[in-house]
């Protein structure tokens, strides 16, 4: 049986472990954070009271292929689709009914994780979270060990799948114990990707935000919040009568203020969301939360066709910044593209 390791639970792996799913193949995900799905990311408060996708705020339905891997071929229970549109806003703050290019903006009730949660039931695949692999390492007969942060061994595998973003690749790549020349030439590939960074403020209101938008976007990109959505669109996600912002700043804005602590953070984005509304109130919200995520949106992507010559070490990558694009549904679309790929190779 083909041995196959993962390293990243994100939208990418799961999808190319769903790919695998009737292979012989033995999957095993080695994900350093608590939870699945990566970039696109939901917190929930009080046990399912507020449910919020804090990273992507929905996967759109640009890709036929992931249209119908989430409306045929997954469960589609509480699946979500934000009926209301996109607006946009300009440097100015002016606020103007925008041309909502997204047929259907697809979350769960449960929230967006549902996806990888999904993808991953419905393979045998072993997911071990908490678990930040450190090492990559070739073996003498061109099989592949990971080594995490606290010296747990996995593997041998004979296809290695890396789905971390480019930035994080990079560094496992060029620490690798392997081949110098083809490791070096690896990783200043995906090192060649660079990155957006975003803060994310939460901002949760004990009254509702009666407004006929469900996000709003900067479009010309000169206003320190870039995205603002009302997470009380999606089913199930916030009680009724009330309101939950998911304000996204720009990356300008987030890079100059990363650090910042998030308590002040949050005010400080309250403030801008209340004067962008015209809502004096909102500069006070009930509780807040924020998340910064330094590589947030990669600008492009990486040379497949030099990405595709390591397939024949057996080494593999997905995720956006090899399908080229920053987005969810891309993601999935090259997951299931290179676990399709890795599966005819068996
Ligand atoms: C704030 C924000 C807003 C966004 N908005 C949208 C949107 O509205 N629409 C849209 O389509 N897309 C949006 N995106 C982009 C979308 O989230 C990503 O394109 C997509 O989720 C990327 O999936 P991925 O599989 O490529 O990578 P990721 O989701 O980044 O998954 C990689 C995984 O690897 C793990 N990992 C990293 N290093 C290690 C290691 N050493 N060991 C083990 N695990 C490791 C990470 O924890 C992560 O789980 C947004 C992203 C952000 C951050």
């Amino acid at each position: 049986m083909t041995r196959i390791g993962f390293v990243g639970a994100g939208a990418g792996t799961a999808a190319a472990a769903y790919a695998l799913r009737d292979s012989e193949a033995d999957l095993t995900v080695l994900e350093k954070s608590g939870g699945v799905c990566g970039r696109a990311a939901t917190r929930r408060r009080n046990d399912y009271e507020y449910v919020y996708d804090y990273g992507a705020n929905y996967a759109k339905s640009e890709d036929e292929r992931v249209n119908h891997l989430l409306t045929e071929e997954l469960d589609t229970d509480g699946l979500v689709d934000v009926t209301e549109p996109v607006w946009t806003f300009d440097a100015a703050g002016d606020i103007s009914e925008g041309k909502d290019a997204d047929e259907h903006k697809w979350s769960y009730e449960r929230g967006l994780t549902q996806i990888a949660k999904r993808l991953f039931g419905a393979t045998d695949a072993t997911v071990h979270r908490r678990t930040r692999v450190e090492t990559v390492r070739r073996n003498s007969d061109r099989t592949w060990t990971l080594v995490d942060t606290e010296g747990g061994s996995y593997g041998p595998f004979d296809r290695l799948v890396l789905n971390p973003p480019a930035p994080q690749t990079a560094e496992l790549l060029r620490d690798a114990e392997w081949d110098r020349e083809l490791r070096t030439e690896l990783a200043a590939e995906a090192a060649s990707v660079s990155y957006r960074s975003i803060v994310t403020a939460v901002l949760g209101y004990d009254t509702a935000l009666e407004r006929d938008w469900y996000a709003l976007v900067n479009v010309d990109k000169e206003h320190d919040v870039g995205w603002l959505a009302r997470e009380e669109c999606k089913d199930r996600h916030v009680p009724a009568g009330e309101s939950l912002l998911v304000v996204q700043m720009s990356p300008a804005w987030s890079a100059e203020h990363y650090e910042d602590d998030p308590d002040e953070v949050c005010a400080t984005v309250a403030d801008a969301t209340a004067e962008l509304l015209g809502e004096p109130h909102l500069t006070d919200p009930g509780w807040t939360d924020h998340q910064g995520w330094r590589y947030a949106l990669p600008d492009g992507g990486a040379d497949t066709d030099l990405l595709g010559e390591a397939a024949e070490h057996g080494l593999h990558f997905t995720g956006d910044w090899v399908a080229g694009e920053a987005r969810l549904h891309a993601a999935l679309r090259n997951g299931l593209e290179t676990g399709e790929r890795i599966a005819e190779g068996l």
